[in-house]
């Protein structure tokens, strides 16, 4: 790329699912058209609903170089935060003082996690690894007797709480763990529609995990969970799923939890130039296979916006829902897709989609497939596909 390169100039902000799959999406759709560079403040890609399992849905070691990932797709890297957008000027601050200008920018860097539940160990918290790596050591060794995995009020995505139940049930010695998920929602998965839950259901039900609904506990405090009905309930250890807020970033319209408000096709909220795509936009449903989707979306509509595409400015389709649980011994993939004003759902013992991968969708899960073909071997599956991976 040199100064006076005339090509548009395309900012990715972000180093997961979203960030990747805009710049592939990109670069299928306008290749060597655009000068597209992403802006990431990790230089490794890390598959976060392997990697957040201490070890328990494969191991979680392998990563993508996200300078590699960038040079096969024609794009440049920056490794810094993005900390500001200056949308009046087209241009974003970064956290080591730099200022990059752009044609088009798309942000794509997720949410953070908060604490799920005061005492618990928080599930996808970074600060809480170790706690969890030593809790599964725990259970492996049958020196917990009663675990609880808490689904906070506001978690629309809680497939990750259900996942942890059976994996940690799985991974202790026979009968040693009662393993029960207590959850805001009225049912499991109620996200999804009935049919995706009842399938959770059953499989809880069959391996021995129980479930509480409706139910908002207040913390954990010296080996007891409080409920606001039932009052104390004693546990060895409790889990939550994390609550997600969004960056609040100065200057961009954001919702009450900070998450960048944008339209169907993600376009933020009176801006021109400025798209938002995966868990930093505002949709309720925080997941991986919907932000590759976002993010398809978004790429499409840049490319219009810089010219380079001529499509008809149809409504998105609306989003395919795929989810592959993991249970320790297999894995359970699930389908739910809006059709003619109802949701039909398919479940199924053996893959519904090809590449079988937990982040499912676009053209990531089938770039990490090849990825892992020619770089990692069968080795590397596991880790980047899910237990079910091939
Ligand atoms: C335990 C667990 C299990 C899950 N299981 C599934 C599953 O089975 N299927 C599924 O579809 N989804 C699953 N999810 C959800 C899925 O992981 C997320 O929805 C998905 O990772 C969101 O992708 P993203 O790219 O929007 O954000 P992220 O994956 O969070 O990536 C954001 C990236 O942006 C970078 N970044 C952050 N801030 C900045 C900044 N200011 N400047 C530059 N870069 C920045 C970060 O380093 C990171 O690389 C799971 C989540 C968890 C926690």
């Amino acid at each position: 790329m040199t100064p006076s390169d005339p090509r548009p100039r395309v900012l990715v902000a972000g180093g997961g699912v979203a960030a990747l799959e805009v710049v592939l999406a990109l670069h299928e759709r306008t290749a060597g058209t655009l000068r597209t560079t992403l802006l990431s403040s990790a230089d490794r890609f890390r598959h976060r609903p392997i990697s957040s399992y201490a070890g328990l849905a494969g191991d979680d070691g392998r990563t993508v170089d996200l300078a590699r990932f960038v040079a096969e797709q024609g794009a440049g890297l920056v490794c810094d935060r993005l900390t500001a957008v200056d949308a009046a000027e087209s241009a974003v601050l970064t956290e080591h003082g730099g200022r990059i200008p752009y044609d088009a920018l798309v942000l794509a860097t997720g949410a953070s996690p908060r604490e799920g539940l005061p005492g618990a160990i928080t599930l996808g918290a970074p600060h809480d690894e170790a706690a969890l790596a030593a809790l599964t050591a725990r259970v492996r060794a049958g020196t917990v007797g009663r675990l609880a995995v808490v689904v906070p009020a506001g978690v629309a995505w809680s497939l990750p709480a259900y996942e942890l139940a059976l994996l940690m049930r799985h991974a202790a010695p026979a009968g040693a763990t009662a393993v029960e998920v207590v959850t805001a929602e009225v049912r499991p998965m109620a996200v999804a529609g009935d049919e995706f839950s009842d399938a959770v259901s059953a499989l809880l039900a069959r391996r021995g995990v129980r479930v509480t609904t409706s139910t908002w506990p207040d913390a954990v405090d010296e080996g007891r969970l409080w409920l606001p009905l039932q009052g104390a309930v004693e546990v060895d250890a409790v889990v939550a799923l994390a609550r997600s807020v969004g960056p609040s970033l100065p200057g961009l319209p954001c919702d009450a939890h900070g998450f960048v408000l944008v339209d169907a096709r993600g376009l933020v909220r009176g801006e021109r130039r400025v798209w938002a795509a995966g868990d930093v936009a505002s949709h309720v449903v925080k997941q991986g296979g919907f932000a590759v989707q976002q993010a398809d979306a978004v790429a499409e509509d840049v490319a219009r916006h810089l010219g380079l595409e001529h499509l008809s400015a149809v409504a998105p389709h609306p989003p395919v829902l795929r989810a592959a649980l993991l249970d320790g011994e297999d894995t359970l993939y699930l389908r739910a897709e809006h059709v003619d004003g109802t949701i039909r759902t398919a479940v199924s013992g053996t893959p519904l989609w090809w590449p079988p991968t937990k982040i499912a969708g676009g053209r990531l899960s089938a770039w990490l497939a090849a990825f892992q073909a020619r770089d990692g071997g069968a080795a590397a599956g596991s880790e980047l596909l899910g237990a079910g991976g091939a």
